[in-house]
Parts: C-alpha cells; sequence; structure tokens
C-alpha cells in the first residue's frame, strides 16, 4: 500500500513540507488592502489610456456603437482567431436574445503561431472553405445574397473603422512574421481571395469580411443580448482581457472625430498589459520574473502573465522546480519530464484543485503519467495547495481589473452583469468564485452586485467538456 512505499521512499516529510507552503502562502496572498491599492492605479491607467493614444493600456475605440437589441436576425459567418484554437462558426440569430452556432475547431500548431503571418490567415482561409463546403448545399442561399463574416481576431488592434484593424503587438506567445503594425483584416481578405471565397461564388456562398473585433468585444454584445443587463465583458482564457461600452463624451482622444458625445462605443481595453515594463504595481515572484524574462515579450503583458491560462501551470511547475533543485521534492528520481517548460499545462491545476479522492488519486495519475515520478500523500496534499495559491491569486488579480472597470463607471449602486468567457472561467471549477470572493474583499457587500453570466461566443462547448471527462478517466486509470 501507499503508506509502505511512503516508509522506504526518501521524500519529503509531511512537516517540511507544511514548512515550505507557509512561504508560498505568504508569496502569492493578496490582501483586501493591497487589491484596492491595484484597483486605484488601475482606475488611473484606464483614464489615461481614454485620454491619449499609444498607452501601454490603449483602451481601444471599436467602432462598435451602443447595445444590440436583442430582436438581430440572420445567419453570420465567424472565424475565431483565439490563443490555441480556430473556430469557425456559422451564427443564426434568431431574435428575442436566441441563436443558434455550428462551428468546427481546429487546434494551431506552434509553426502556425510562429511562421509568416499571411500563411496563418492562409490557414484562416481553407478552414473557412472546408467549413462552407460541409455546412451548405449549392444555391442554398440566393443569388447575390452576401454572408458576412466578422473576424474575432483576440489581439490588440488600433481601428479607424470597424472592418480595419492593425496588429499593435502579438501576445499570448504568438511571433508570426510580417504581421505586426499591419492591417490583419486586409491580410485575411487576401487570403479569402486567394481562395475564391471574397465576394465570389462559391458553393453560390459569396462571404464579405465586414468586421473584425476583439473577442472580449464579442463576448460583450453577445452577452447583453442574450443579457440587457451587461456591462462589461472579460476572457479568462490563454489571455485575459476585458471590454465594456463609453459614453463616447468620455473618450477625449476621439473627440476629433465629431462623434455624438452622448451615443456609446465599446472600448477594447486591453488590460492585459497593465503595469506593463514599469511593474510597479503588481505583486511579482521571482517565478513571474523567470516566466516574463523567458517570454518571447519580455516586459509586455505583465498583468495578463500573472493570470492567464497560458501561465499559470508554467508558474506551478517552476516553484516544483525549484524545490527539486533545492533538495527537497524527488530525490532520486529522474526529474527530467517536468523540467520541460511548460510541461505542466494549467488544466492539471484544476484537475488537482478537484480531485475528489482522500488519497488524491487524480495527483498520483497526473505525476505517474506525464512526469514519471512518484508522490508521497504529503506532497501531494502540497502540490494542490499551491495550484489553489497560483489559482486564487489569478482570480483575486483578476477582481482588481473589473472592479476598475466598475467603480469607474461607477455601476456599483444599481449592479451589473459581467459577461465572462475563456478556458479558465468555464473549466477551472473554483475560479469563478475567487473571482467574485475578490471583488467582495474590495467593495465589502456590495460587491456582490456584479453577476456574472457564462457567455459562450464560441469558445466553450461540450466537445471540451467531454474531452475533459476523457483526461480525468485517464488520470484516474493510470492507478
Ligand atoms: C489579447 C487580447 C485578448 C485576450 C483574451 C490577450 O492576450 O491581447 O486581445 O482579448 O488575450 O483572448
Ligand atoms: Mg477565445
Amino acid at each position: 500500500t501507499r503508506t509502505q512505499d511512503e516508509e522506504d521512499l526518501p521524500h519529503a516529510t509531511k512537516k517540511t513540507m507544511a514548512d515550505h507552503l507557509r512561504k508560498y502562502e505568504s508569496l502569492f496572498t493578496l490582501t483586501p488592502q493591497r487589491m484596492r491599492m491595484i484597483v486605484e492605479a488601475f482606475k488611473e491607467t484606464l483614464e489615461i489610456g481614454l485620454e491619449k493614444h499609444g498607452q501601454i493600456v490603449p483602451m481601444i475605440p471599436t467602432y462598435v456603437f451602443g447595445w444590440p437589441t436583442g430582436q438581430e436576425t440572420g445567419e453570420f459567418l465567424a472565424v475565431d482567431l483565439g490563443g490555441t484554437n480556430l473556430r469557425v462558426c456559422l451564427v443564426t440569430l434568431q431574435g428575442d436574445g436566441k441563436f443558434e452556432v455550428t462551428q468546427s475547431k481546429y487546434r494551431l500548431t506552434e509553426e502556425q503561431k510562429q511562421g509568416d503571418g499571411q500563411d496563418l490567415f492562409d490557414f484562416c482561409a481553407s478552414c473557412l472553405k472546408t467549413f462552407i463546403d460541409s455546412n451548405f448545399e449549392e444555391g442554398s442561399l440566393q443569388p447575390n445574397e452576401l454572408l458576412p463574416l466578422g473576424f474575432t481576431f483576440s489581439y490588440p488592434c488600433t481601428q479607424e473603422r470597424i472592418d480595419q484593424g492593425t496588429l499593435i503587438r502579438w501576445t499570448k506567445g504568438f511571433g508570426a512574421a510580417n504581421t505586426e503594425g499591419r492591417d490583419v483584416a486586409e491580410m485575411f481578405r487576401e487570403s479569402l481571395r486567394k481562395k475564391a471565397l471574397l465576394m465570389q461564388t462559391f458553393q453560390n456562398v459569396p462571404v464579405e469580411l465586414t468586421a473584425i473585433i476583439n473577442d472580449t468585444t464579442g463576448t460583450l454584445i453577445a452577452s447583453a443580448y442574450v443579457n440587457p443587463k451587461t456591462r462589461v465583458a472579460v476572457i479568462f482564457g490563454t489571455g485575459c482581457n476585458a471590454a465594456y461600452m463609453e459614453r463616447i463624451g468620455s473618450i477625449p482622444k476621439i473627440k476629433h472625430l465629431g462623434l455624438d458625445d452622448g451615443a456609446e462605443m465599446a472600448i477594447n481595453c486591453e488590460w492585459g498589459a497593465f503595469d506593463s515594463f514599469v511593474h510597479e504595481h503588481l505583486p511579482r515572484t521571482k517565478y513571474d520574473v523567470t516566466i516574463d524574462e523567458s517570454s518571447n515579450k519580455p516586459g509586455e503583458q505583465a498583468f495578463e502573465k500573472l493570470i492567464s491560462g497560458r501561465y499559470l501551470g508554467e508558474i506551478l511547475r517552476l516553484v516544483i522546480c525549484e524545490l527539486i533543485d533545492d533538495g527537497v521534492l524527488f530525490l532520486g528520481q529522474n526529474t527530467y519530464k517536468i523540467e520541460i517548460p511548460y510541461a505542466l499545462d494549467t488544466a492539471f491545476l484544476s484537475l488537482m484543485e478537484s480531485d475528489p479522492t482522500e488519497e488524491l488519486l487524480m495527483i498520483i495519475g497526473i505525476f505517474t503519467h506525464f512526469f514519471a515520478l512518484e508522490t508521497t500523500l504529503a506532497e501531494r496534499q502540497f502540490f494542490r495547495a499551491l495550484a489553489k495559491l497560483v489559482g486564487r491569486r489569478a482570480a483575486r488579480l483578476s477582481a482588481c481589473g473589473i472592479a476598475a472597470i466598475v467603480s469607474k463607471m461607477g455601476y456599483l449602486e444599481d449592479g451589473c452583469a459581467v459577461g465572462a468567457d475563456g478556458s479558465l472561467y468555464n473549466k477551472y471549477p473554483s475560479f469563478p468564485d475567487r473571482v467574485h470572493e475578490g471583488l467582495q474583499d474590495i467593495f465589502g457587500d456590495k460587491g456582490k452586485r456584479v453577476l456574472f453570466l457564462r457567455t459562450f461566443v464560441g469558445s466553450a462547448n461540450n466537445d471540451e467538456d467531454s474531452e475533459r471527462q476523457g483526461y480525468l478517466h485517464t488520470c484516474l486509470n493510470t492507478r
């Protein structure tokens, strides 16, 4: 039995693991007072971004004017280029806040993320072509009927119109060449032309690229379509960001356009860039510094690097590696597998936390199956506690960003709804509760007036849930 093994192996004792945990607790814990300080700095940053162009948190005007009525109807195509997957969807809006989605999902390869930008858009266009091929019958649309295509492009782009967007910088580890500084809508049109999709009859389905939109802006509008109380939208996925609706008169940097001051426009905050380069406001540990310095964009996306799904597993892994180097963990075992950067996926954190067994069998499964490592119960409890610390810090920092928008806009009195989407939000069971708890630490009881809506803009679907289930079983069955 385990107990016998535990006596035989030269593992850390329960006591020393508890001692180590105390150290990490103090490193990763955020007090309410600290959170309120972050909120203040955040609010200032948001204001500056609205005043001046070219700020670190760019507060991008999206040219999405106002809220949907919920009565919109029709068929629309969407291509969603996210941090991990590419999705192609056909959305049918039925009015009364109802809609249907048909979608296909393709996993992006590292070559696609790092290769030439035009090739990446060519890939998007071929996926769209395949999708149309299999979902539309020839002649199913009226002649000359154009099918509008929206391009959800989840990277910071400055926009002059809704159908144009210049990539400021890649985030989330992307690095495709010849793309930063260019109009990505035009690059995508070029790829569509090559596939003879743009404005041309293909299976009698002529497509027109009418909008380029950030995933947060998409979530904001989609969430409002089903719940008119929506005021803000947040993505907690591979990346992290928020959008909200702003009064045009409160966006000084676009005053020269002479738009109606009283009208509203969605703002894509790009808050993942908060505290970039200066690192004045956020509590960074040495693990965060390592992640930043070994990333393809050192200094950038400072807030996102503490929060998003791309990095949480890596933070935990770096702590484990430190304890390996210090001779605390896995003495006498070959640790090369866990020493590979990014080997510990963020999904493991959520699995570790949700292990329902007393012996923590799923954690045994993860370590033996993926890293060929034996663990004691004390170590597994330690890993689980560590996962909680890292996940909790991420959720509480996110709460600071949400609080900044809510407080700046004065939404606390009447309350508001926040649309939320992304793998971290949807698949890390304790994450939403912790964001909520964080808001209450900042605002007291009034924090409860901020309600979250799970908004499925296409990123969450049942396949992924069943993938996760299957995966859970794999872990359990390795025992
Ligand atoms: C991007 C944002 C995006 C967010 C969530 C960030 O890395 O800069 O544009 O909204 O990830 O996908
Ligand atoms: Mg996405």
